[in-house]
């Protein structure tokens, strides 16, 4: 995704944990291939007993700059050489920016600058405005910030926890000299009253509602609306909540928190490069993620056979309401014979050609997004390796041979354990095939000892991270 990478490009990273479903290095590597710019962007899964020692190190190998995510954004403050007020008045950094004095990292705090921007764009304003805050976070502390710096004519901050929204808004009047926040329970909305003739902007700060719980919303009572006319609901996946689309029915403007995202990434962009990100550039890093987080995507299971990739994909197909189509079942349909009678009338070169060519036809043929479980012998071929890999997410389902055969003991219908050792078959045709799993898999994961139910719960948060 960067240009050409050499001695001299620049690497800037986020530490985060996890840190792996990060929607920044698309955003950042889009920013920098858009303005020339030769730099590349990764992510670092740091646990907290490392922060130190990655901050350290990140410093010592000379990366240009950092982010930092949960839940690292108060910790970090402690490993850099200064932090800038913005940071230090909302207590966390987000962005880490290398000192000219060659003694560390400097801390900032992007997060409010980046709302700001994006109300600019959105056209949305707060300031002598009614203002009510769901959610009493690090998300709903940058909200209070802007609405306190803009001057809101009166905030009230509604939490499941009162006592945490009464310790934040005590903050905020310590940080900022504001103190005109109500505190109240979600519960409690009714009791919020604006001033006449007046409707208040709604910031969502909470994470009900977000993928996958996407039928959630904090207050479900459609009455609130009527005293909103806009809502910015700071979740972006799914890119339209539930709280969102009550407010629109009920005729309120919503927006998502796309654009606070992609801003706050773009405030840490310029801080590292001392650049401007014109809107242009924004625009289309904007569009590059957003059409990233609407592509629905395929998910493919591989694995030996008794791994559970059928019964697997049943629960995907379930969970995520999409088509689910067996390979194997696939064959018999389109070839009319049974997979077990293929083998015995053609032997195995005939059925993997077979399979192969029945591959290629769903791959042509199929409307994505679907759940498409593979036969176990199915990655020996790179030609099919390579398929699979253009469908979707492929996913390795990892099981022990002892498990394997504990599973698949006494079935008739699987021609390679038509044997006298079918455990030795199993193991040593399981050691050949390892390699290959591994190859095509986006990821794996074991499966020996867990309940189907969890590992498909675990391969949607993976393949659909929140
Ligand atoms: P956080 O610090 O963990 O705070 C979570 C907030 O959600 C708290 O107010 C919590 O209430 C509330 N909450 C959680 N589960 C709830 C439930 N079941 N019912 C009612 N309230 C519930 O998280 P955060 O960092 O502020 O993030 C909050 C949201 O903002 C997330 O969806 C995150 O993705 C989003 N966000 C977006 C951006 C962006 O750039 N667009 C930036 C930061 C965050 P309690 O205090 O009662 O637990």
């Amino acid at each position: 995704m960067a240009m050409e990478i050499n001695g001299k490009t620049k690497v800037c990273a986020l530490i985060g944990h996890p840190a792996e479903h990060t929607l920044s290095p698309l955003m950042h590597n889009t920013l920098a291939k858009r303005l020339g710019i030769d730099m590349v962007y990764t992510a670092f899964d740091v646990e907290e007993a490392d922060l130190a020692d990655a901050i350290r190190g990140a410093y010592a190998l000379g990366i240009h700059g950092l982010n930092i995510t949960v839940p690292h954004k108060q910790a970090a403050m402690e490993h850099c050489v200064s932090v800038s007020d913005a940071a230090r008045r909302i207590g966390a950094v987000n962005t880490l920016v290398r000192g000219r004095k060659k003694d560390g990292y400097t801390g900032d705090n992007t997060d409010a600058p980046g709302l700001k921007r994006a109300l600019l764009a959105e056209g949305i304003t707060v300031s002598g405005e009614d203002v009510i805050v769901i959610g009493a976070g690090g998300a709903a502390r940058a909200v209070l910030m802007v609405c306190a710096a803009e001057k809101a004519k009166r905030i009230w901050l509604l939490n499941r926890t009162v006592e945490r929204a009464d310790r934040l808004a005590a903050e905020i009047a310590g940080a900022t000299g504001y103190n005109r926040i109500e505190v109240m329970s979600v519960a409690d909305h009714e009791r919020i009253r604006l001033r006449a003739g007046h409707k208040a902007v709604c910031f969502q700060c909470t994470g009900v509602g977000m993928y996958p719980l996407t039928e959630n919303a904090p207050i479900e009572d459609a009455a609130f609306f009527d005293k909103v006319s806009v809502v910015f609901d700071l979740i972006y996946r799914p890119q339209e909540t539930r709280f969102m689309r009550m407010a629109r029915e009920a005729g309120c403007t919503a927006y998502n928190g796309l654009k606070m995202l992609l801003y706050q990434g773009i405030e840490s962009f310029e801080r590292w490069f001392d650049v401007t990100v014109d809107d242009e550039t924004a625009g289309e890093a904007l569009e590059v993620i957003e059409r990233n987080l609407t592509e629905k995507k395929t998910i493919v299971l591989t694995g030996f056979m008794g791994s559970g990739k059928s019964t697997i994909a049943r629960l995907l197909s379930d969970l995520l309401d999409e088509r689910l189509l067996d390979l194997d079942s696939e064959i018999e349909q389109r070839v009319q014979t049974t997979i077990s009678d293929i083998f015995a009338v053609r032997g195995e070169e005939a059925f993997r050609a077979i399979e192969s060519r029945i591959l290629q036809e769903v791959a042509r043929t199929e409307q994505p997004p679907f759940i498409l479980s593979t036969g176990g012998g199915v990655p020996l071929r790179d030609a099919n390796r390579k398929l699979m890999r253009e469908l979707g997410t492929v996913v390795y389902l990892k099981t022990s041979p002892e498990e394997v055969f504990r599973r698949v003991q006494g079935d008739d219908s699987r021609p390679l354990l038509q044997t006298d050792d079918p455990f030795g078959t199993i193991e040593s045709l399981g050691r050949e095939r390892e390699e290959y799993y591994r190859l095509v898999a986006d990821f794996t994961i074991v499966t020996d000892g867990r309940e189907p139910e969890d590992i498909a719960g675990e391969i949607v948060s993976k393949v659909f991270p929140e």
